[in-house]
């Protein structure tokens, strides 16, 4: 049970997304936002590169910054469910997944006028009742490849280290012309508080958007991940 909860690949509760379809292709992914303090930072530097992303935002701020939400949108980022309040929601009834998923749904909707299509719970645990509430709400989970842990990075050169298995499987897996891509998950935000510092975050991003572009990757939102 553990290990399906937890486990990146696990289909054990349903279908997921744990890896694009191509080694060629890099999903980058962030959790927690929108966050204000770094959002838009961000978005200026995913611009500098032509790199697509995705956000799995959480319900309350986007509430609280709807404009960030269109910004993102605007700019050619995909948009994702990450709850309203991000609980744990491994030991959570159905109800109240079912609100949390809801609720957040519904905020995105009424923003970008299109409902999300993708869902991301929070700490990565999954239950029978999420995959069947997110499966609803005709969203598709999505997990990762690569979760580096930027929220506890004591130094940038630290972080930018953790995200080093991404070239080199890159690398692996091009020359051998087979096997899946990555999904990359970090974070703009924090589910702590809003206004996170994320400034190691951007700079180990810094380091590698050009390096990951000179490799030959390309970078894809969740929508053009997967078929
Ligand atoms: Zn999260």
């Amino acid at each position: 049970m553990a290990y399906g909860a937890t486990n990146a690949s696990s289909q054990l509760f349903g279908r997921t997304i744990y890896r694009t379809d191509s080694p060629r292709k890099l999903a980058v992914t962030f959790d927690d936002g929108p966050n204000p303090s770094i959002t838009p930072k961000l978005l200026d530097l995913l611009d500098r590169y032509h790199a697509p992303a995705t956000f799995f935002l959480i319900g309350r701020y986007i509430r609280e910054c709807p404009e960030l939400v269109r910004e993102i949108s605007a700019r050619g980022h995909v948009v994702g469910n990450h709850t309203e309040s991000h609980r744990n929601l491994f030991w959570r009834r159905a109800s109240e997944i079912r609100i949390e998923l809801r609720l957040t749904h519904s905020a995105i909707k009424n923003i970008l006028g299109a409902p999300p299509k993708w869902f991301r719970p929070p700490f990565g645990f999954r239950n029978p009742w999420l995959a069947g509430e997110a499966r609803e709400l005709d969203m598709r989970v999505v997990m990762w490849t690569l979760l580096p842990g930027d929220w506890k990075a004591p130094s940038a050169e630290w972080l930018i280290q953790r995200m080093q298995p991404i070239a080199l499987r890159a690398q692996r897996a091009i020359q051998s012309g087979s096997g899946a891509g990555e999904i990359l998950c970090l974070h703009d935000g924090s589910h702590h508080e809003q206004g996170a510092d994320r400034n190691l975050t951007l700079a180990a991003l810094e380091h590698w958007l050009p390096r990951w572009r000179d490799l030959g990757l390309e970078f894809v939102t969740i929508e053009n991940a997967v078929r």
